[in-house]
């Protein structure tokens, strides 16, 4: 990025995603970056403008990836508020099971999971398994099932 705009740290991760690790981007009240004019806009509305230009009156920035924290422009597409509420609504369902991992795998697939780690892609284990590419991720980085490493 060119001259005084704001710089960003990320990590990239096996399904493309940018993760910032430099600032709260999936947290809209924090991940505000002043731009021209003492605008304020969110990061990835920002990143989404820097790329393909200015988004129109009404449209929020989506994730394809449906991983709020990454700032890859080609995760992202434009919506309206609505289908940003209906997204929140899915989230809302499909994380109640991930908050708790236990309910679906158990220490030993844990295990399993962990030693197929640089061996097949994280979409292929989160398919075997029938589990999100996040807890995969968690189980990978030690997040979750600490126990299992
Ligand atoms: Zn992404």
């Amino acid at each position: 990025m060119r001259g005084r705009k704001a710089k960003f740290q990320i990590e990239v991760d096996d399904n493309g995603c940018y993760n910032v690790t430099s600032h709260h981007v999936s947290n809209p009240k924090k991940a505000k970056v002043t731009v021209k004019r003492g605008k304020k806009m969110t990061i990835p509305r920002y990143i989404y403008e820097e790329c393909f230009g200015e988004i129109p009156e009404g449209m929020v920035v989506r994730h394809k990836c449906d991983n709020t924290n990454c700032i890859n422009p080609e995760h992202m597409e434009l919506g309206t508020q609505l289908d940003n509420i209906q997204d929140a609504i899915d989230r809302g369902r499909t994380t109640k099971g991930e908050k708790n991992p236990a309910s679906k795998i158990t220490t030993s697939i844990a295990k399993e999971i962990r030693e197929l780690q640089g061996n097949i892609s994280i979409k292929k284990v989160a398919e075997k398994y029938n589990i999100s590419v996040t807890q995969v991720w968690r189980i990978w980085t030690g997040e979750n099932w600490e126990e299992a490493i």
